[in-house]
């Protein structure tokens, strides 16, 4: 069984290298939509494989730090990344260039991360992450399955080279949000929401 939870995010970008003169050289914004897929052989005690719900707590706070922020690689030219950082309180620096494809796969192995950290309490059992779809326009997306999440040929994903501005993690409930997970912390689920 695969359930499915989608995110909307706003996000501005430019993906060097790339084919597209427009994408290349200037930011630029799109409208994404993130499709997070879990899978279980199981269902728990609501027969569902896992909860909506649950998924708006952390999960949506990791996804939505994206939102009205510039996604930079930390790969880009450094008075670039210094004056987008000066300019702008919302951003994230990723170890890899914010293509659809390398979001999915951010984006994927920090919630496989944090789910891998999460003790359930409603029965549910053996829950992974399917794939992560990023849609960055209406016509276009990348899905990301485990092989390509953790694959190298694809460029290693560090999570102590994924950076969040001081804005962004002060909209998390918990502004530790990423420290703990880098330090494989655990977190429980709420047995109400
Ligand atoms: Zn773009």
């Amino acid at each position: 069984m695969i359930i499915r939870k989608l995110f909307k995010f706003e996000n501005a970008h430019i993906v060097r290298g790339c084919s597209s003169v427009k994408c290349r050289s200037s930011v630029h914004g799109h409208s994404y939509k993130v499709e997070l897929l879990f899978e279980s052989n199981f269902l728990d005690n609501g027969q569902m494989v896992y909860d909506f719900g649950l998924m708006k707590q952390n999960m949506k706070a990791l996804v939505e730090s994206f939102d009205h922020a510039v996604a930079l690689w930390s790969g880009d030219d450094i008075s670039y990344l210094d004056d987008m950082k000066k300019h702008s309180a919302r951003w994230v620096e990723l170890p890899v260039s914010p293509s659809a494809e390398q979001f999915s796969r951010v984006i994927y192995i920090m919630i496989d991360k944090l789910l891998a950290l999460t003790s359930t309490v409603n029965g549910e059992k053996e829950v992974k992450v399917h794939s992560v779809i990023v849609h960055e326009t209406d016509t276009g997306y990348a899905q990301c399955f485990n092989e390509d999440a953790y694959s190298k040929n694809m460029g290693e994903i560090d999570l102590d080279k994924i950076l969040f501005s001081d804005e962004v993690k002060n909209d998390w409930a918990d502004n530790e949000l990423w420290e703990k997970i880098k330090k494989g912390e655990k977190f429980l689920n709420p047995k109400k929401i």
